[in-house]
């Protein structure tokens, strides 16, 4: 991934995305002491450099040698930003080295500032209420390109650190699994202590092998699941990919993901008016919840107009403001711990599910 061809016909390795084990190898298979994979990993990721003359400790032969015998350290190129003057979101659009547009979008809040980025030009599954899913997908993004949102938008936006990061963005993560895994892997290396897993929710729609695939890796990373409607048949209308991974296959991988992690899940709740707010729905939630460790975020739908969309997605209305007071309230009464994600950065279109643009 991510490789240019070399004069010589070879090609060209792209270390940014390299985890510390994997950047310790290279060094050593270039013949260089291991721990030269230690420092060029401080540089990348902890002090975001943008070129090798800027690595002091790395002798000035091995710096060029490196910059000629690799793929630049920039994977991304930011295009342009745009803020939201009610909330002070900021959605980004970056470029990637092969032409691909992608945005990423940081929410300042008041205890936090968050991060949510993108893992997928586009995205594969057509999930009827979401933007990304009408674009279409072009392609994976690598782990150095997953990095770079966070480089690049924590070198712009200086206000506050970024501290939070939701793969939120673009895409399905579980899908680009072995990238994103290694860009976790990244963000949870001691040696960058401003960032940490704690801080890190992977978002899935629910790719059940990959959810017990990530629950055995050891990371320890707090998952979200998209999880929208209790039923199979209303869920699998939502999102087509139900039929291929259940509900119920999603639900034992999820118990699996929460024991072997000790880690609650988080349940992603769309609130679509007569789709999944009605009282049956209200009931079989709260039996789940009440079935493994969990919260629930109750997200408002954010309209997809501006995309004009067909189909079922036409029909998609978000539930009032009273209907989602009320449901919201019946689960606090089952003592059920659960929030409204308030809605942030709808005046420029960088709320959840409204990440979109032209390739
Ligand atoms: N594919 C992953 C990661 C994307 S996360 C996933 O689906 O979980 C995007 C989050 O925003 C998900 O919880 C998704 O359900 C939600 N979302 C998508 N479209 C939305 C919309 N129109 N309004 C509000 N939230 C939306």
């Amino acid at each position: 991934m991510n490789t240019e061809v070399k004069l010589n016909g070879q090609k060209k390795v792209s270390l940014k995305g390299f985890t510390l084990n994997e950047l310790k190898d290279y060094f050593f298979s270039i013949g260089e002491n291991r721990f030269r994979g230690e420092q060029v990993f401080i540089w990348f990721y902890k002090h975001l450099i943008d070129s090798y003359d800027e690595m002091k400790n790395i002798p000035k032969n091995l710096q060029v040698q490196l910059s000629e015998s690799t793929v630049s350290i920039n994977t991304l190129k930011l295009i342009s930003t745009m803020s939201s003057k009610e909330t002070g979101t900021t959605k980004y659009l970056f470029e990637t080295k092969d032409g691909y547009k992608i945005e990423s979008v940081v929410i300042p809040e008041v205890k936090r500032t968050t991060l949510c980025i993108s893992t997928q030009v586009g995205c594969p599954l057509d999930c009827k209420f979401c933007a990304t899913g009408l674009m279409g997908y072009s392609k994976n993004l690598s782990a150095g390109e997953i990095f770079d949102q966070y480089k690049l938008a924590a070198k712009e936006y200086t206000k506050s650190n970024i501290k939070n990061i939701v793969y939120m963005g673009m895409g399905e993560p579980l899908l680009n699994y072995d990238e994103t895994l290694k860009s976790l892997k990244i963000f949870a290396e001691d040696l960058i202590p401003e960032l940490s897993l704690k801080r890190i929710i992977v978002s899935t729609v629910g790719i059940a092998p990959k959810i017990i695939e990530l629950a055995n890796s050891g990371l320890r990373v707090k998952l979200a699941f998209s999880l929208h409607s209790c039923f199979e048949d209303i869920r699998s209308k939502l999102i087509p990919i139900n039929k291929k991974y259940s509900l119920r296959e999603n639900l034992d991988a999820i118990r699996y993901y929460t024991k072997k992690t000790q880690t609650k899940i988080t349940f992603e709740y769309l609130m679509l008016s007569g789709i999944n707010d009605r009282k049956e729905d209200l009931r079989e939630l709260v039996k789940l919840c009440n079935s493994l460790p969990s919260k629930i975020n109750v997200i408002p739908f954010n309209s997809l107009d501006h995309m004009n969309p067909g189909g079922f997605s036409a029909e998609l209305q978000p539930s009032s403001k009273k209907r989602i007071y009320e449901f919201v309230n019946a689960l606090k009464d089952q003592n059920i711990n659960v929030r409204v994600r308030h809605t942030t950065g709808e005046d420029i279109a960088a709320a959840c599910g409204q990440l979109a643009i032209p390739q």
